[in-house]
């Protein structure tokens, strides 16, 4: 018996994008209520960091999991240069994803340095979860080897090339998707739960029109950067990420990354990246160029990949989740890359949104109950960094520059001072919430502007106060 109804499926915005009235479709090819029961509990929709560690988790219950990504891995995001730190790590440890397959062949940073024309200061990663270091790593390695992990698990069914076009609707509740392979027919597929892990331009996102909140678009930022090869090395104590300073709105990164190669990187106010007479590569070659020290390293290297960049990057949440979708990753929290936590914000909340939805197959919380957790506690462990990095954005890109001799002396008292990189190795490596960085800074300040001119006279006293247990310096 047919029992559909003209609002069985509806399509979003009242836009049928695909150009099919599904309905009609689903009737003529004999699918009643009945027998169009769930096909999976959950498809999710992107396949990267958030969609393939939470398929991963959903792979470990034992749930039914359709991954569906639209590119083919391995190959590169839209736009990441990224590093990441311990505490991401163990996030992956907890999924089983092993370490010698996403990092395969790259190089174990121990030290992130600033280098201004003021100080140079080496932050000793701290040990944190068995591990002292960082990678700067290669994202179609890293990405494919995480899609790879997902799809190892019996409960998972991972397609590549799988484009989702729309969302399937039932009775004001999203109830499945629309997609096809490529070159293949538009086919509708039902779950219980439909997870827009799709980045930050979120076809989920859009469909169900999720409401943002928190979104700080006051100092935006732009970034470009390639990876070269030939890079001379910042110093002979083996690899890092060195933070350099640009002119004024603008900053640089230099990572070591991947076999042999560097991440070249430049994130700045947008108008100082948009290519305007210049296309995007004389633009970037003209920023990374600008800084004495970058330039002599590039000296002799060659640019091995294009020039890439995202424009305006977004900073903001969105609603987590309604009748039968949430989001999760980059499509949920969207935060500027200056302190690299993107990666860890999309883990985190796959974590997350993988308890909840154990919760709520299990009927120990309803699906709005399971939702309100899921929020909560990824803003529990992202909305301090979040704030942070907004602050770090405005003072870094946006403040004045122009800063008097006297005042640079105390920037760099403060920026080599032991007490300062012990703070910052913890806060890279989560293992203090930045609201205790804030909060100590003014002790911290204090203390390094008495040690500091002690540094100066030969005399260094490094154990006062928070520098108890500071790294020693290179
Ligand atoms: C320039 C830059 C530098 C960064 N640097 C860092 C850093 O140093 N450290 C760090 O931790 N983070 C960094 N980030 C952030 C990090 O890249 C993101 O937070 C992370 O990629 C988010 O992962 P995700 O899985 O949520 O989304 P994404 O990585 O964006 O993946 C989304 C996936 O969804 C797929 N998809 C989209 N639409 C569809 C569809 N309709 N059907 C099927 N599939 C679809 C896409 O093909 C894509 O593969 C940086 C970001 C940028 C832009």
């Amino acid at each position: 018996m047919l029992l559909l109804g003209s609002r069985l499926i509806r399509f979003t915005e009242g836009v049928n994008v695909t150009g099919i009235d599904w309905a009609r479709f689903m009737m003529v090819k004999g699918f009643t209520r009945s027998s169009m029961s769930p096909q999976y509990d959950v498809i999710i929709v992107g396949a990267r960091p958030a969609g393939a560690s939470l398929a991963a988790r959903l792979g470990q219950q034992g749930v039914r999991t359709l991954l569906l990504e639209r590119a083919s891995l391995p190959s590169l995001p839209a736009a990441s240069s990224p590093i990441i730190y311990s505490p991401v790590m163990k996030l992956l440890d907890e999924t089983g994803a092993k370490e010698a397959e996403y990092a395969r062949g790259t190089a174990r940073i121990r030290r992130v340095i600033g280098h201004s024309r003021a100080f140079s200061a080496t932050i000793r990663l701290p040990m944190a979860h068995g591990r002292d270091y960082a990678y700067a790593i290669d994202r179609a390695r890293f990405d494919a080897a995480l899609f790879d992990h997902a799809a190892g698990f019996a409960s998972v069914e991972a397609r590549q090339h799988y484009a989702v076009t729309d969302l399937l609707w039932e009775d004001g509740r999203v109830v499945g998707v629309v997609g096809r392979t490529r070159g293949g027919q538009d086919e509708p597929i039902r779950a219980r739960l439909v997870v827009g892990a799709d980045g930050r331009f979120s076809l989920v996102a859009r469909k169900v029109n999720a409401a943002e909140s928190d979104v700080y678009d006051d100092y935006p930022t732009s970034l470009l950067y390639a990876y070269w090869r030939g890079v001379r090395p910042y110093d002979a104590g083996g690899p890092t990420a060195v933070a350099y300073e640009g002119g004024y709105g603008y900053g640089l990164l230099v990572m070591d990354s991947a076999d042999g190669t560097t991440a070249v990187t430049v994130e700045g106010q947008p108008h100082l990246l948009e290519p305007g007479t210049l296309s995007a590569e004389e633009r970037y070659l003209a920023l990374v160029r600008s800084n004495p020290q970058i330039a002599a390293r590039l000296d002799g290297a060659e640019m091995v990949t294009r020039v890439q960049g995202m424009k305006r990057i977004g900073n903001l949440y969105r609603q987590p989740g309604g009748p039968g979708w949430a989001l999760v990753g980059d499509a949920y929290h969207q935060h500027d890359p200056l302190d690299g936590q993107g990666i860890f914000n999309a883990l985190f909340s796959a974590k997350s949104l993988a308890w909840a939805i154990r919760y709520w197959l299990r009927r120990e919380k309803t699906w709005p109950e399971a939702l309100d957790w899921y929020d909560e506690t990824v803003r529990i462990k992202t909305y301090g960094m979040y704030r942070r990095t907004l602050s770090s954005v405005r003072e870094n890109l946006y403040s004045d520059r122009d800063v008097p001799g006297w005042a640079l002396q105390g920037i760099r008292w403060v920026m080599e001072d032991p007490a300062m990189h012990d703070l910052m190795g913890k806060l890279l490596t989560r293992q203090i919430p930045p609201e205790v960085v804030t909060l100590s800074t003014p002790a911290v300040m204090l203390g390094a502007m008495l040690r500091g001119p002690l540094r100066d006279l030969g005399l260094g006293i490094r154990d006062w106060g928070l520098g108890s247990k500071a790294f020693p310096e290179k």
